[in-house]
């Protein structure tokens, strides 16, 4: 099976089982493991920030800053398209009484401007809105097809989010592939959020946690907030062991998923019956419709599952397919010719 429904398919490299198995260990909740300790250093030192936190998975560490950033009433602004507000089980509003604040994203994967201004009350001090308290930005934007924030615009949001006292925190689960494609170190986007969190579990190939990183109060909060939620783990130095692999290893080799996701598209446009949709690739994620009167996507996803190409909707019918170290340009090939054999 030629697997393109996501990064996260990634296996970990010999190299990562290697780490794994001969980590020192320590017990984390008590501060005491070494590659966990060293890991956090390697994450934080990466995002520019003064400390970080070993996460489970993207969506505690996604959890945990809201929780850290807003207080139970507050809102947060996020995309109405962002993963934050679409696939994280509205946790920070469960476990926190945050109200989100949705603000639709622009085919760019920007924030709708006048949509994220009216989020702001008139009067700040008016007692019958939530008072806003964060802003988040997400970096490559997943459900706009990977799209990528330049580091201006995160500037941008930055001056808009200290000009109305609120945090900026950066869901960057894929911020190496954002600062791949724009040819920037991670740490100059980092560098205009006050939190950021990036997954080491899907394109950078290890296969567990995420890294949350920021100033040393919100780490130290963060760190509380991860135990309560049931993420403080005890040798995680086994998998913490991994992710320094990933750190070393993995981020430069991001332009080659770049390069097969292109090589998919390439093909894609020339097949009829699909229409890309962003019409171009930024990152690792390509999105197409199918416009054929014979499938939905739900009809043509099984038809290209038994041509051996797992495909999956992402969002309003459209079809994503991440490209990952796991496919080659070969794959991507025999991917183009079982698609068009199912359009045929
Ligand atoms: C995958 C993803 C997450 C969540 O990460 P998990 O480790 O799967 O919980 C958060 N944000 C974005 C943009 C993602 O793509």
């Amino acid at each position: 099976m030629i697997e393109l429904r996501s990064d996260t398919f990634t296996l970990p490299t010999e190299e990562m089982r290697a780490a794994m198995a001969s980590a020192p260990l320590g017990d984390d909740v008590y501060g005491e493991d070494p590659t966990v300790r060293g890991l956090e250093e390697l994450a934080a030192a990466a995002m520019g920030k003064p400390a970080s936190c070993l996460m489970p998975s993207g969506t505690m560490a996604n959890l945990a800053a809201l929780l850290g950033h807003v207080p139970r009433g507050g809102k947060a602004i996020a995309g109405a398209e962002s993963d934050i507000y679409v696939y994280e089980g509205g946790g920070a509003s469960v476990c926190g009484g945050v109200v989100y604040g949705p603000v639709p994203n622009l085919p760019d994967g920007s924030l709708d401007p006048d949509a994220l201004a009216a989020e702001f009350p008139a009067d700040p001090d008016d007692p019958q809105f939530a008072p806003p308290a964060l802003i988040c930005l997400e970096n490559s934007q997943n459900r706009c097809g990977g799209r990528v924030l330049s580091p201006s615009y995160h500037k941008r949001i930055a001056a808009l989010a200290a000009e109305r006292g609120v945090a900026l925190h950066l869901d960057g689960a894929r911020v190496f592939n954002a600062a791949t494609a724009l040819g920037v170190p991670a740490s100059s986007l980092a560098a205009h959020a006050d939190s950021v969190q990036f997954c080491l579990s899907k394109g950078l190939s290890a296969p567990i946690g995420s890294m949350l990183a920021g100033d040393v109060p919100f780490v130290d909060r963060a760190r509380r907030l991860r135990k309560m939620l049931g993420g403080g783990m005890r040798q995680a130095g086994v998998v913490a062991a991994a992710g320094i692999v990933a750190l070393e290893t993995m981020t430069s080799r991001l332009s080659e998923d770049h390069a097969t996701a292109r090589r998919l598209a390439g093909g894609l446009r020339q097949i009829p019956g699909i229409a890309l949709d962003p019409p171009d690739v930024a990152t690792n994620i390509v999105m197409f419709r199918v416009v054929d009167d014979r499938y939905t996507w739900r009809s043509f996803i099984a038809a290209a599952a038994d041509r051996g190409v797992s495909l999956a909707e992402l969002g309003h019918g459209r079809i994503r397919a991440v490209t990952h170290r796991g496919i080659t340009p070969a794959d991507v090939d025999r991917a183009l010719d079982a698609i068009a054999a199912v359009l045929a």
